[in-house]
């Protein structure tokens, strides 16, 4: 691996972190939100609920005093006899008696469906009392109780009818009293100040998300909706049919506060990402730089190692020269050449091979030594070498004493092996070596002998030894060889 390669991908950490902050803003918008959504439908429903309440206690407190009224044996009275002391107690001029009991009208009519007394609180509702009378009556005639909403031209009621009874509430219903209260814009905003306006309409819609009836106001429908902005309920009011609708708007603030504040944390949490990206960012480039220096110091140790090794592998090559090699003469030193005889003669031994040890000795080598001094006979020892190294071929050829030499012959037939030892025996005897102008000559005896019997290297030697003691014995300069060679 190669750690210049390796760098901080700097799109894919821009990327990741943009995925990321994509991901947690869908995430947070699609779960958080909906909780506002619930939240803000129950504040809605609550709003409606509290100001159809008021509505329907508005109907309730008007039904209440009527029941009063009604169940009254002076109004009773009053009916029957047209006694006009009830009147002049109750609403003569100067008397505040619709105000006190917080309605805008109230009609007395009998069993035959006359006005037998009405008075108003409201200058437009009195301008038109006979038109508005003759409707109410004719309305609500067949009917004895009445607790209901209701439209006239322009206005809006909330509209109570009662029978008069007496007092304890028995004889015949003598006639009915109808009252009520004009409900207006401003009385349904002091009602409910949860929504930012509020409007009696007579727009209706066919679409409804729900039906609401409480004890007086019965199957109210109601349908809401909403933009970014805002959100609008349509409350319509019905008895037999369609009276007339609220219109409510608010602001969606709850909503739209709670998308500032999912963006809020979004905006915090993505801060707080950056920061954990940029750390990574900075950590992932200093595990580089680190790792870089470190594979620079691993170099280093290599090519120290690897120096080292070669080191080890000369010093190596040398201790194996030093302790197979002849120093002299660079040819096999006896452990080395031992070691290799010993091998080629188990080969032999398997392989019904020959195996034959040629021993060469230099003769009267002392008086070279006496003669021409020791550094000169060194010299001797090494020209000798290379006369047999120029004779042999792939033979195990080694020094075993001062300047005895062993060549092994492995494989090879009696004429050969004569023909080599024979070879040598006359090149060393006709070499002439010229050294610091000094011409030496000398002659080697050599005692050849085969495996025959034996199984270990010393033995063959030994036999070797014996045959090269009779060559010298023999006058020297000459080759003895045990006789035959068999395998
Ligand atoms: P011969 O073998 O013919 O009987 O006589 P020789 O003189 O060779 O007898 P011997 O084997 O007793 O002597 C061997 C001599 O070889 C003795 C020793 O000083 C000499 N020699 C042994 N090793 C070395 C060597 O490494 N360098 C030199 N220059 N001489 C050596
Ligand atoms: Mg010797
Ligand atoms: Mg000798």
């Amino acid at each position: 691996m190669n750690l210049k390669l390796i760098k901080v991908n700097i799109p894919v950490f821009i990327s990741s972190y943009i995925i990321m902050v994509l991901i947690f803003l869908f995430v947070s918008y699609k779960f958080v939100i909906n909780d506002f959504l619930l939240l803000e439908k129950s504040q809605n429903e609550n709003n409606i609920n509290t100001i159809l309440k008021s509505m329907n206690t508005n109907i309730e407190n008007i039904s209440n005093i009527m029941d009063d009224y009604s169940k009254w044996d002076d109004s009773y009275d009053f009916i029957l006899n047209q006694n006009k002391d009830y009147i002049y107690e109750n609403f003569r001029e100067g008397t505040n008696t619709l105000e006190d009991l917080d309605i805008d009208f109230i009609i007395y009519s009998n069993k035959q469906q006359e006005v037998l007394f009405s008075k108003y609180r409201n200058k437009t509702l009195e301008t038109d009392h006979k038109l508005f009378e003759s409707d109410v009556l004719k309305k609500y005639k067949n009917l004895n109780y009445a607790n209901t909403l209701m439209k006239f031209k322009s206005h809006y009621l909330y509209l109570v009818k009662a029978e008069i009874l007496k007092s304890d509430e028995t004889g015949e219903v003598s006639g009915w009293i109808t009252s009520g209260k004009i409900i207006t814009n401003k009385s349904l905003t002091q009602i409910s100040k949860a929504f930012t306006t509020i409007n009696i309409s007579n727009v209706g819609t066919k679409e409804t998300d729900s039906i609401v009836s409480l004890s007086y106001l019965k199957n109210i429908k109601i349908k809401t909706s909403v933009n970014s902005e805002k959100l609008n309920n349509i409350i319509q009011f019905y008895a037999d049919n369609y009276i007339f609708s609220l219109i409510t708007e608010n602001k969606r603030d709850l909503v739209n506060n709670g998308k500032k504040t999912i963006l809020t944390f979004n905006l915090i949490i993505d801060i707080f990402l950056l920061v954990i990206f940029y750390i990574i960012y900075k950590n992932q480039t200093m595990l580089i730089q680190n790792n870089k220096l470190l594979e620079l110091k691993v170099n280093r140790r290599t090519k120290q190692l690897s120096h080292s090794l070669r080191k080890i592998k000369v010093k190596n090559k040398e201790l194996y020269t030093q302790a197979n090699i002849d120093s002299l003469t660079q040819i096999k030193n006896r452990r080395s050449y031992f070691k290799k005889s010993e091998f080629l003669l188990k080969e032999a031994i398997k392989e019904k091979k020959s195996f034959s040890i040629l021993m060469i000795d230099i003769d009267h080598f002392k008086k070279v030594n006496d003669t021409y001094g020791h550094a000169i006979g060194d010299m001797v020892l090494i020209e000798f070498c290379a006369i047999i190294n120029a004779i042999i071929e792939d033979d195990v050829f080694g020094r075993i004493g001062g300047e005895e030499f062993c060549i092994t012959f492995f494989d090879k037939d009696e004429k050969e092996m004569d023909i080599i030892a024979e070879k040598i025996r006359l090149r060393c005897e006709e070499s002439s070596l010229v050294i610091e102008d000094k011409t030496i000559n000398f002659t080697v005896s050599l005692g050849l002998s085969c495996r025959e019997g034996f199984d270990n290297v010393d033995e063959i030697l030994q036999v070797s030894d014996e045959l090269l003691y009779k060559a010298k014995k023999g006058g020297r300069n000459r080759l003895i060889r045990s006789t035959p060679h068999k395998i």
